[in-house]
């Protein structure tokens, strides 16, 4: 409830006179981190963010998140632009930065926020945001399907929301706003939003998404408006501009054209596709070439895919990790494996599981017990999971892990193919073999390592698709 001004927020008031014992006392530690910066904070009354701010001016090695570099609001590049800085940007897991920049350049508006905002906002933003709901309005009553995509933001929504924008910026030069954190953040995603929309191009989709329950009166119906990054390439190119080199580490950064065309890489970017310190025998890959996992075929491949698991387990007993599309899907396989083979033991991943949890299922790897886990592809233990020896020999993906087919994915699609010719590829294929490979590297971490994968569905039997499993693999 407070603004970073000194009249609002103690930690702000004197914060320069107290910053040269902060600073002192934070890098008196042998390490820089987190706890350090805050303790350090509290101990002299200052800001943490700002005091890690003012550190990371005196830091050689800087590591954080990737939004620190590459967000339109980001504090390291604004840093290195301001300070002249010569920076070497190191990009760990480099795959995933697409699905992350596509998030930084992506804003939505929900009209629930803004009503709750009109509620609580100051007289002074009333007229403003009346206007934006009126040319809100109307656009949802104009619009008739449940989804849209428009070619580009409606002039007049875009006017009153820069009107809005303007307003708040002229209020907050007078006093801090003194409303409450919904409408705080209701203004903040309109800036956000504003400035995205404002640079529209051919990289975004403009879409708004109406809902359709029938029983909500027209004008309590929730109406969205998404700015939607698809390539954030545009955006990327001038943050490895302003770096003197970027180095991106990836164990699956394939193809390249497709990285290359959607993170905005130069044409001249070098490829080091460095030699993984696995052997082929290490890793036994099987294909299940007799099933397949599409949606319409779901009911049948239940079986195969559970007699599939239930003949590995019996004839190497140890841990295996499954793993399936969705949620629904995996509840179908567990609950029949569960009725058809009671004494192999199984646990599950659920929606939304806390960390205490995440734990707790990997825990079962750890532990002297043998089964079979199941998870979802793309979910949190399909990366950055590292299970060593018998605590993991083998993999199952029951998928493609395609992103799933909907009115979003589909625009999403129709601008790829617009702009690269490949839509399909680069919005269903690459990034499904990514999660799948991604997935199935869980079961080879060390030297010593040994195991197998199995790949269920027919369409692993395709040439297009087994170009894109890596190299060393040997696919029997
Ligand atoms: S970010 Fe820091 S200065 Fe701003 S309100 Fe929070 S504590 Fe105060």
């Amino acid at each position: 409830d407070k603004a970073c001004n000194g009249e609002s927020c103690p930690l702000a008031r004197g914060f320069y006179d107290r910053l040269d014992a902060a600073r002192s006392a934070a890098l008196a530690g042998p390490r820089l981190d987190r706890a350090t910066v805050r303790e350090a904070a509290l101990a002299h009354d200052v800001c943490p963010y700002y005091l890690a701010q003012e550190l990371a001016r005196w830091a050689d090695v800087v590591v954080g998140d990737y939004n620190y570099y590459y967000d339109s609001s980001a504090m390291l590049y604004a840093l290195t632009q301001i300070n002249q800085w010569r920076v070497g940007v190191l990009v760990d897991e480099a795959h995933n930065l697409l699905d992350r920049a596509r998030r930084m350049y992506t804003a939505s508006l929900d009209q629930a926020a803004l009503r709750l905002a009109r509620n609580t906002a100051p007289p002074t933003l009333r007229k403003p945001l009346e206007r934006l709901q009126r040319e809100w309005n109307a656009l949802k009553r104009a619009q008739t399907a449940s989804y849209e995509v428009y070619a580009d933001v409606p002039g007049k929504l875009l006017s009153a929301a820069q009107n809005l924008i303007g307003a708040v910026t002229d209020q907050l030069a007078e006093a801090p706003l003194s409303i409450d954190q919904t409408s705080l953040r209701f203004f903040f995603d309109a800036m956000h939003f504003v400035a995205l929309a404002e640079q529209f191009g051919e990289h975004s989709i403009f879409d708004i998404t109406l809902t359709t329950d029938r029983h909500a009166p027209r004008d309590k119906t929730s109406c969205v408006l998404c700015v939607r990054n698809v390539i954030p390439a545009p955006f990327l190119a001038p943050r490895y501009a302003a770096a003197r080199t970027t180095v991106m580490f990836s164990g699956t950064l394939s193809p390249h054209h497709f990285y290359r065309d959607t993170l905005g890489l130069a044409e001249d970017t070098s490829w080091l596709d460095v030699e993984g310190p696995f052997r082929a025998e290490q890793l036994q890959v099987r294909v299940a070439g007799n099933v397949s996992t599409r949606w319409r075929d779901r009911d049948r491949s239940l079986e195969p895919i559970v007699e599939l698991i239930a003949r590995q387990y019996t004839a190497q007993p140890g841990n295996y990790l499954g793993f399936l599309s969705s949620f629904e899907y995996l509840q179908r396989v567990v609950a029949l494996m569960r009725e058809r083979n009671p004494d192999v033991p199984v646990w599950a991943q659920e929606p939304g599981m806390d960390e205490a949890a995440r734990d707790a299922f990997l825990a079962r790897f750890r532990g002297t017990d043998q089964g079979v886990g199941f998870a979802v592809l793309g979910g949190a233990f399909s990366e950055g999971v590292d299970l060593v020896g018998q605590q993991l020999i083998g993999a199952f993906i029951a998928t493609l892990g395609l992103p799933q087919m909907n009115e979003v994915n589909e625009q999403m699609r129709r601008t790829m193919e617009a702009r690269f010719g490949s839509g399909y590829e680069y919005m269903y294929l690459y990034p499904g073999l990514q999660k799948v490979v991604q997935a199935a590297g869980r079961v080879i971490r060390t030297e010593h390592d040994e195991g197998v994968v199995h790949l269920i569905d027919d369409r692993y039997r395709r040439p297009e698709v087994r170009r894109l499993l890596p190299r060393w693999w040997q696919v029997q």
